[in-house]
Parts: structure tokens; C-alpha cells; sequence
């Protein structure tokens, strides 16, 4: 299983930014051919960015519609994400599930529209602050794995984000046994849920992932990669974090 890492520019960006993308494009070309990158940029930037990313890495979207098009003012459906050059899209990051109000459903349904479109779907998953302290946070994320991940999904065409709400742009972590222990279970959710093909779907770590960490996280057991938002935006600190990517076939434990 190969390592993706990938960046979620979220609300950052401007034409003058995309240089950052040819710098981290250049730099995989040549040093990183074990590693999946993908960068999520904007909606504004993403012909853009995939026309300059030329196939070097991926691009992606950070949101799509559940509809492939008609009267949905302001939103963007995931054949469009496609047609613009994506290759993938971030479904129900926690910024989208708090400020937008989204639901486990709705995140499913943009998960299928993923599909349809055949763009590779990052689902998000989470816990609050309040549920990690009160002892809550792997049912909370198995439950939201199981409510929003369709049945069918195959592992090429999906990865999850695990992002704990309270260590995303914070500085705070989870300790390493608890990112083990949470990515073992999300790991049996998947396959309770999908059958053989959940062993090979990748679990992504975010938050806060930064070069310092980011050796020790993805050396961890299930950590298939990681979702990185401020990290990302800056072609030099994301290439630190991708050169702390293992090789293949050395981050998967087998369950
Ligand atoms: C994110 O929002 O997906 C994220 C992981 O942010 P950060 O790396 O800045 O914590």
C-alpha cells in the first residue's frame, strides 16, 4: 500500500500561490515516487493547479455536491471537480460538518456522487474535544465510518481522513498509542462494513501534522498517510513532511 499524503489548502489561494504546486510537483517527480500526493487547493485554483500539477501529482476538491448538476447555486458537483482535472475529493471534513451543518447522510451521498464521477473520495471522520475526554471517540468515529461510507466502496476509490477535531490547526495531538489504537479500530469498522476490500483502504492521520511529527506518525501501525492543512501550503514544509514518508509496504501492519 503506498502512502498518500495530502494537502487541504481550505479557504487559501491565489494564482500567485500556484507555484508552490509546480515546486511540490517537481520535487515528487523526482524524489518521492514512492508516496501518492494529492493537493486539495481551492475551487477558484483547481483548473489551475491541475494543469500545472500535469499529472506529476493529484488534485483534488475539498467539497462536491451529492448532484451531478442543476439549480444548486454556489455549489460544484463532482463531475465538475473531474472535468477541471480532479482526481480525487475531500467528503465531510469537520469544518464542512460544523459550519455547514452536515450530516453523516449528506457526507454519504457526496461519497457516492465521488464515486459516480470516478474521483477518489477522502471521507472525513472525528471527534469533538468533549467526546475524546468523556472516552467516546472510537465509537463516534466507527459510527460515523459506518453512516458514511456507502456499502460497495472499493479501496482505490476511497481513503479516510481520522482528523480529531480539537488537533486540527491547534498544535495538540493525540498520543501515538491513541492514533494506533483509533486507526486499528477504523480498520475493523472498514472491513466489518466492506468486507476484504476495507483492508486495504488507506486511513489517513490529520491534524496538525507538521515535519516535526510527521516521521513518528506515519511510522505507525494503519497510518496509510495523512491529510495536511496548514503544513501544506508552503511547498518547503510539505516537502519535509512527504520526505518523512516509509517506503512501500512499510506502514500497513496486517490485520
Ligand atoms: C485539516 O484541516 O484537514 C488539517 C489537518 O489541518 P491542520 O494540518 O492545519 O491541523
Amino acid at each position: 500500500m503506498r502512502p498518500l499524503i495530502a494537502g487541504n489548502w481550505k479557504m487559501h489561494g491565489l494564482n500567485a500561490d500556484l507555484h508552490e504546486i509546480d515546486s511540490i510537483a517537481a520535487l515528487a517527480a523526482r524524489t518521492q515516487p514512492h508516496v501518492d500526493i494529492l493537493i486539495c487547493p481551492p475551487a477558484s485554483l483547481l483548473a489551475a493547479a491541475a494543469r500545472i500539477a500535469a499529472d506529476r501529482i493529484a488534485v483534488g476538491g475539498q467539497d462536491c455536491s451529492p448532484e451531478a448538476s442543476g439549480a444548486h447555486t454556489g455549489d460544484i458537483s463532482a463531475e465538475m471537480l473531474k472535468d477541471a482535472g480532479a482526481g480525487a475529493v475531500i467528503v465531510g471534513h469537520s469544518e464542512r460538518r460544523q459550519h455547514h451543518g452536515e450530516t453523516d447522510a449528506l457526507v454519504f451521498s457526496k461519497a457516492l456522487a465521488a464515486r459516480r464521477a470516478g474521483l477518489l473520495a477522502v471521507i472525513c471522520v472525528g471527534e469533538t474535544q468533549e467526546q475524546h475526554a468523556s472516552g467516546a471517540a472510537l465509537s463516534i468515529c466507527g459510527d460515523q465510518i459506518v453512516a458514511s461510507v456507502p456499502l460497495g466502496m472499493r479501496a482505490f476509490g476511497l481513503a479516510i481522513g481520522y482528523e480529531p477535531l480539537w488537533a486540527i490547526g491547534s498544535g495538540q495531538m493525540p498520543t501515538s498509542q491513541e492514533i494506533v489504537q483509533m486507526h486499528a479500530h477504523i480498520r475493523r469498522r472498514l472491513v466489518e462494513h466492506l468486507g476484504a476490500e476495507g483492508k486495504n483502504v488507506r486511513i489517513l492521520y490529520g491534524g496538525s501534522v507538521k515535519p516535526s511529527n510527521a516521521r513518528a506518525i506515519l511510522a505507525l501501525p494503519e497510518v496509510g498517510g495523512a491529510l495536511v492543512g496548514g503544513a501544506s501550503l508552503k511547498s518547503a514544509e510539505f516537502a519535509a513532511i512527504l520526505a518523512c514518508a516509509p517506503q512501500e509496504g512499510a506502514t500497513i501492519a496486517a490485520e
